[in-house]
């Protein structure tokens, strides 16, 4: 097991084993990666880097020993609730991303459900909802209640989110878009009935809250989904998304300062410090906060328009150039600069492969609830000069894949199949790392047969198989 050197390293030394380690990472400048990054260029970077190195060692802990942060974040929440159209009295809490701005969302109604006397909360979630709610159900103990998409809009039907209502529901959740297939659910229409039943609405715009109105105004038919629907009464959206800010960055946004409040920890029952904390985390950097402050005044209301041009732009041309692709088709027309397409005829991890070595980052996303398995593409500033190059690359490697044999994998799965009936045993996942030609959990260059088989997998088992091998990924180093 490594240890630590006995001197310290120089800082050439160590600088040069750091550029060593990421060697091998997806090399996002070159604008080929559909997913994880967002980069709005070099200049961008140098001022966020900047402003993040300038409070890297500051405490958000404490509001009053760094007034500066605390205007910071006080900045940045008005810029996002005027953004969102928030009413007076609305108000926000910076987060460190979009899953603790969901937790707090959601910790925030169990809290007002549990106040009205509901001891089994549930949650209203479209099978579209993003993952963080379903973490924010595990972790907090809240049923999550799954509403079905329509086949070809990939939104929910307002009367079957109505239907799914019980004494015991203490949130809705819709998304301004959803991340896999990019469309704004109805928010107006669930917004109606969350008002008239008393209950509290959260609305997902991790990803598109902040581009979303830019679209609108460059003339994209662009629903409500904001604080502009009386029945909104929380929204998270991420600057480290759309916002180009470094990650970090992402806010959760109230209609009032009670529903705030339910959120918020305080412990004074411990023998040291007092703690108050507005998030998740308690101990908390300056550099997140500073970066995205510089990051959103430098680009400034024009420069996100012109950002939503580009993305605007490059989306129709990369959904069209798709679309022409014999075999490939889209999922649901894109309503934002991210959407998804599938095949019939081409297969779909072959295709993510033949990309990769091609230097292309294209994301899996697997069929359930009887959509189908898909490829996701979230377009962003830095892909904006690639979409030609993309497309021809994307055209021949789907020729190149209608070649290849499609993997029969059904056959090394079947076997393994009745052993798995009984639980993830560590056999029985050496078993399957075997099947799908994995020794440990070092990864191997095509990721078609591990997609092939995980997809073959039902949810509960891909859940165990994963957490195993990540299990085996995260280990002490040699
Ligand atoms: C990214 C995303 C999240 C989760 O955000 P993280 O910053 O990754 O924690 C939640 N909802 C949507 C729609 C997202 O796109």
């Amino acid at each position: 097991m490594k240890r630590l050197p006995p001197t310290g390293l120089s800082e050439e030394a160590l600088f040069a084993q750091l550029e060593a380690y990421a060697a091998d990472d997806l090399d996002w400048r070159a604008g080929r990666t559909f997913g994880y990054i967002y980069d709005a260029g070099r200049q961008v970077e140098g001022v966020a880097k900047r402003a993040f190195t300038r409070f890297l060692t500051e405490n958000a802990l404490d509001p009053t020993v760094y007034p500066s942060l605390l205007r910071i974040e006080n900045d940045l929440l008005a810029v996002a609730l005027s953004h969102l159209q928030a009413p007076e009295g609305a108000v926000g809490t910076f987060t460190s991303g979009g899953t603790e701005s969901i937790l707090l969302a959601v910790l925030s109604a169990r809290t007002l459900a549990r106040a009205r006397g509901v001891t089994a909360p549930e949650m209203i979630l479209p099978v579209t909802a993003h993952a963080a709610f379903h973490k924010a159900a595990r972790y907090l103990d809240v049923t999550p209640v799954l509403v079905p998409v329509d086949p070809r809009t990939f939104k929910p039907e307002p009367a079957a989110m109505e239907a799914a209502i019980t004494p015991n529901t203490a949130l809705l959740v819709l998304s301004a878009p959803s991340y896999g297939h990019g469309v704004v659910d109805p928010v107006a229409e669930v917004a109606a009935v969350a008002e008239a039943r008393g209950l509290p609405l959260h609305v997902d715009a991790c990803v598109g809250g902040w581009l979303l109105p830019y679209f609108r105004r460059l003339g994209s038919p662009v629903p409500a989904f904001d604080f502009s629907l009386p029945g909104v009464t929380s929204i998270s959206m991420d600057f480290h998304k759309y916002g180009y800010a470094p990650k970090g960055a992402s806010v959760v946004c109230f209609r009032d300062k009670a529903l705030r409040a339910a959120a918020y920890f305080a412990c004074a029952q411990w023998t040291g410090y007092t703690v108050i904390n507005t998030a998740v985390q308690s101990s908390r950097g300056g550099g997140p906060l500073a970066a995205c402050w510089a990051t959103v005044n430098y680009l400034g209301d024009e420069g996100y328009l012109e950002i939503a041009r580009q993305m605007r732009d490059a989306t129709q041309r990369l959904a069209q150039g798709i679309e022409a692709i014999d075999g490939l088709y889209l999922m649901a027309s894109p309503e934002f600069c991210m959407f998804s397409f599938t095949s019939d005829t081409i297969h779909l991890y072959h295709l993510i492969d033949e990309m990769r070595q091609r230097q292309w980052y294209i994301q899996p996303q697997f069929g359930i609830h009887g959509h189908a398995s898909n490829i996701h593409l979230s377009v962003h500033k830095g892909n904006v000069q690639f979409v030609e190059a993309f497309l021809a690359d994307l055209a021949e490697c789907a020729e190149i894949v209608r070649g290849l044999p499609t993997p029969d994998l059904m056959s090394t799965l079947a076997p393994l199949l009745g052993s798995l009936q009984g639980g993830l045993t560590p056999e029985v996942f050496a078993q399957l790392l075997g099947a799908m030609g994995l020794e440990g959990a070092a990864l191997p260059e095509r990721m078609a047969p591990i997609n092939g088989l995980l997809e073959l997998l039902p949810p509960e088992l891909k859940e165990e198989a994963l957490i195993a091998f990540l299990n085996e990924l995260f280990v002490p180093a040699e």
